[in-house]
């Protein structure tokens, strides 16, 4: 991770919080009128994904924090809902959406807390069960190098009994997360890949290792855990690899403190293709066949995708039968196929990944409208 340089949008020069990242990361700083002047430097450099990798902008969030899920009408979805607290990663994945979701992507964090606890507030009043992540449209824990973003979440959310905030990373900061009383409100949630797939396509990422060590020490002090394996990458010898990943897993954490592990193979939208082949001229992940799916994303045939899914159930299964595993962007047959049920068929897969919370989180049903 490098930021070089600073953007400070003019609305949010005197926010207490960007003196606070300005003293802690000590780079340039230049003031801004709006984006367009970080974004127009940006575009006009020759990798402007990496450039936007390279800046951090601050600024205030004029729109909602609190958002759906995109998701896809097409394919079974998890009714979870999103924490918007910045964009972009300074890390540098093959396969991350996000080089193509924002126009151009910058690595924003947007400074005004006091409406994003105003606002997340107002949700909390609803008294309803949420599942609630932060790492959407950034990963969730880079931001901890220079704020106290994640201690103010975990606080916020030890003090309600009806929602879950899912921190989710590819990192090992967890250090802001010891000595919180987080009363197992907060899920500490990794990616995970196998270690070949780490150093290939997941540029700058922690390893497979460190990211288990990490989550050891969360499990130590208190927190429920997720993992998700997605996107699970089909190449020769890797079913072997991927066991081996969930061998590890269990091998140093208790499934009993696992709230959940999704799992999800590689898509893409087409126009990243040309992109990967650019950016990442080693990576193989592109080569596969692959066809469009309902939602216009690329996506490895099924019977290949139901195949993997099956294989790596059956290695979690003999590790923990019990444990909750869900598909992400999968349609009724390939849940039935590999996990031998569909999400209706236990109330939905919302229904099913709240009661998994309900139980590992401790949420009070009582409280619940
Ligand atoms: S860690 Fe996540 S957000 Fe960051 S580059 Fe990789 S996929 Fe994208």
């Amino acid at each position: 991770m490098r930021i070089s340089k600073l953007f400070i949008d003019q609305q949010v020069a005197d926010h207490p919080l960007t003196q606070s990242i300005q003293a802690r990361l000590d780079v340039p700083a230049i003031i801004v009128q709006d984006a367009r002047q970080v974004h127009e430097l940006v575009v006009s450099t020759p990798d402007p994904i990496l450039s936007g990798k390279e800046i951090l902008y601050l600024s205030r969030n004029q729109g909602a924090f609190f958002k759906r899920c995109p998701g896809t009408r097409n394919y079974t979805c998890c009714d979870y809902r999103i924490l918007h607290i910045g964009t972009f990663c300074y890390m540098d994945c093959a396969y991350c959406i996000l080089q193509t979701y924002f126009h151009p992507p910058v690595l924003e964090f947007f400074v005004n807390h006091e409406d994003l606890i105003a606002e997340l507030n107002t949700v909390l009043a609803q008294k309803s069960i949420f599942r609630i992540g932060t790492g959407e449209f950034t990963d969730s824990m880079i931001w901890t190098l220079w704020t106290d973003v994640a201690r103010l979440l975990v606080d916020h959310f030890a003090a309600q009994q009806h929602a879950v905030l899912e921190l989710k990373t590819k990192t090992t900061a967890v250090e802001q997360l010891q000595d919180l009383n987080h009363n197992r409100k907060t899920i500490a949630a990794w990616s995970l890949n196998t270690p070949r797939i780490i150093r290939t396509e997941e540029r700058g990422t922690a390893g497979l290792s460190a990211r288990i060590d990490a989550a050891a020490r969360c499990e130590k002090w208190g927190y429920p855990l997720a993992f998700h394996f997605d996107p699970l990458i089909i190449y020769d010898g890797c079913e072997q690899e991927y066991f081996h990943v969930i061998e590890n897993l269990f091998s140093r954490l208790s499934a009993q403190n696992m709230v959940w592990i999704s799992l999800g193979t590689l898509r893409f939208p087409p126009a990243m293709k040309p992109l990967i082949q650019k950016r990442f001229p080693d990576s193989k992940i592109v080569y596969a066949e692959f066809i469009r799916g309902r939602d216009g994303k690329m996506r490895y045939f099924k019977p290949l995708r139901i195949d993997l899914y099956r294989k790596i159930i059956e290695c979690i299964r003999n590790h923990a039968p019990d444990i909750v595993v869900y598909l992400c962007m999968e349609d009724d047959e390939v849940w039935q196929k590999t996990l031998g049920f569909k999400p209706d068929d236990v109330g939905g897969l919302a229904h099913m990944l709240d009661m998994s919370a309900v139980k590992h989180c401790h949420l009070n049903l009582d409280t619940i409208a």
